[in-house]
């Protein structure tokens, strides 16, 4: 009988720490976890991006955007975001997107709260000291592995941990993806106030091929359209409705 007890309690614990979708962490943490808006426009979806800036996606991703008229939420890696890659990060913020903190790292988890404050801090001054803007106060870790120290740090520092809705995103556990793929799913799942992830840039490799990113993005926002639906971003940029700031 303790053997099941204990494979439970090991269970629930680590899905606390890695669920994709809010579990008793966020719970506990209430508004300072966010799986999904409220948004003063009914009709709002929020899409996000992770893992970038990338040197080959965004230019192309941002053209999109501006023809669309969209703003977007863009979760940067710090260590990718260099002189090499700040123009793209300064176009981000010029013309009007969220930008957020990410992480590559799921270990981040382990990490300390004075150490974490030290790091998103450290973070958000170099991408200010490269670019000339400072992110807003989201953060989105890597693959959600989050923590009590991580919720501790938000809550001092005023952030907001950010995740995404149930099955709004991109990523298939055995199958390559594809732009056709990755949009039929977030069309199928894509709800007022959802939060959908997808990936324009790579954890490790800056320089990674995210065609597949490009082309769901055109479909998803040329789909959502055509339901009527509207885009927000975090922060307060607004695509042409109101926005609550998180
Ligand atoms: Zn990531």
């Amino acid at each position: 009988m303790v053997v099941p007890i204990l494979l439970v309690v090991i269970g629930v614990a680590a899905l606390s720490h890695t669920a994709p979708f809010p579990f008793l962490l966020d719970a506990a943490a209430g508004k300072v976890s966010v799986w999904r808006m409220q948004p003063a426009d009914p009709r709002a979806i929020y899409l996000t991006f992770d893992d970038g800036p990338n040197s080959t996606v965004p230019p192309a991703l941002l053209d999109l955007l501006k023809d669309r008229n969209v703003r977007v939420t863009f979760f940067l890696i710090g260590e990718h975001v260099t002189e090499a890659t700040a123009p793209i990060v300064r176009r981000m913020f010029a013309e009007g997107h969220a930008i957020g903190q990410h992480s590559g790292d799921r270990w981040l988890m382990l990490h300390s709260e004075s150490r974490l404050i030290a790091e998103l801090q450290n973070e958000a001054s170099r991408i200010e000291l490269l670019t000339g803007y400072r992110p807003c106060p989201i953060f989105r870790p890597h693959a959600g592995w989050r923590s009590i120290p991580m919720f501790r740090t938000m809550s001092r520092l005023h952030y907001r941990l950010v995740g995404w809705s149930w099955l709004t995103w991109d990523w298939y556990w055995f199958r390559r993806r594809t732009g056709d793929r990755v949009a039929h799913q977030v069309l199928a799942h894509a709800r007022p106030g959802k939060i959908i992830v997808i990936h324009d840039g790579h954890h490790r490799n800056s320089r990674a091929d995210r065609q597949y990113a490009l082309e769901a993005t055109r479909r998803i926002i040329d789909g959502l359209r055509a339901k009527s639906h509207n885009f927000a971003a975090f922060c307060g940029s607004t695509s042409s409705q109101s926005t609550p700031v998180p």
